[in-house]
């Protein structure tokens, strides 16, 4: 992949470096001339590298701010300064300036930092000197490019564990740990949106003679068969969970009780009306029971108490016959 690399500095400076950088053919370059909104650009555009130019003092600040941000911390700066001797020692006098500098900004956060002096002619020291400073230069950039890359690969490991956290193998469908995750939140959201919540826990009715008649890989099918069916019948804003078992809950966003009971209703009808395509000689009928609940003001912001009052309503489903849903709140 490309290595991105964003210069922040005047068309001069940039024009400097990519005369420097001309060997790093795998480095894509784009530059910031204005010290304005610097962080929010970088943001936007996530580069890599960054590359600023010491003498500027806002660049020890988009250090400091970068390595102060969770999710940019991992961009790799690069303070240049590219100034003669004499200038410098106008800046920072004292015989120990290099030093001095170079400490600054690291502590401000930069993760390398670099002096380039201007190219002089006619003079083959100073020539030598500026192709090992543009050498020095380069291996900085490949050494944030490695760590940028070992950064980006934890990022993708973590993506990929994250994904396989929270979802349930069996049925592909997000687990409880998921459900454990995302209700709070989605309570939060509704609060803060003054929008209404509803909540609907599903369990496969005598799911246990499925198991005993026709053996548990047969059971495994009608739940992947069944989740199936439940993801691709549901709205946009509902959000699908294995609770356990051969138990679901349906987190239904900015959805009142009324509508609540209809989602339940049709997921009834959706499921008991077409039975299940086992194979091609086994089709199985089956039925879910369903408990509805909608948020309410004095719920607990984890949903243990809409998930009880849920729970409670799924019981009386089943005890009143099964193959219904039950919600017992006002509206
Ligand atoms: P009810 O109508 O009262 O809900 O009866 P039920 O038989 O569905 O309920 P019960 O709690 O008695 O049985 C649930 C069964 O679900 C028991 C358990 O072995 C089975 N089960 C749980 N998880 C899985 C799974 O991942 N695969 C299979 N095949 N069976 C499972
Ligand atoms: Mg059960
Ligand atoms: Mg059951």
């Amino acid at each position: 992949m490309n290595t991105s690399i964003l210069i922040v500095g005047s068309v001069e400076f940039y024009g400097t470096l990519l005369d420097r950088l001309r060997d790093l053919a795998t480095c894509s370059f784009e530059v910031i001339a204005s010290a304005n909104e610097v962080i929010s650009s970088i943001g936007a555009k996530k580069p890599d590298l960054v590359i600023l130019p010491a003498n500027q003092a806002t660049s020890l600040e988009v250090c400091r701010l970068l390595k102060q941000s969770s999710n940019l911390a991992w961009i790799y700066c690069i303070l240049v300064l590219d100034q003669p001797i004499n200038a410098v020692e106008a800046i920072l006098p004292g015989w120990n300036w290099e030093s001095g500098w170079r400490a600054a900004a690291l502590e401000a956060g930069a993760d390398a930092c670099c002096w380039l002096s201007p190219k002089q002619s006619n003079c083959r020291l100073a020539e030598a000197q500026w192709r090992l400073q543009n050498s020095l230069l380069c291996s900085q950039i490949q050494t944030g490019v490695r760590q940028v890359k070992i950064y980006r690969n934890l990022m993708q490991s973590n993506d990929y564990l994250s994904a396989i956290a929270l979802a349930d193998p069996l049925t592909e469908l997000n687990n409880r740990r998921a459900l454990d995750w995302e209700l709070p939140r989605q309570i939060d959201n509704a609060r803060i949106r003054c929008a209404p919540l509803s909540l609907l826990i599903l369990d496969v009715d005598y799911f246990k003679s499925v198991n005993d008649t026709h053996g548990h890989l047969v059971g495994d099918r009608v739940l992947q068969l069944l989740s199936a069916r439940l993801r691709h019948n549901l709205r946009f804003q509902d959000t699908p969970f294995r609770y356990g078992g051969e138990e679901f809950v349906i987190i239904l966003s900015n959805t009142k009780l009324q509508e609540a009971k209809l989602v339940a209703q049709r997921l009834n009808t959706l499921i008991a009306d077409q039975p299940l395509m086992i194979d091609k000689n086994l089709a199985l009928q089956i039925t879910v029971s369903i408990g509805v609940a909608t948020l309410r003001s004095d719920d607990d912001e984890q949903g243990i108490s809409l998930l009880d009052r849920a729970d409670q309503n799924l019981l009386k489903a089943k005890t009143d016959g099964r193959n219904r849903f039950i919600s017992q709140e006002e509206d």
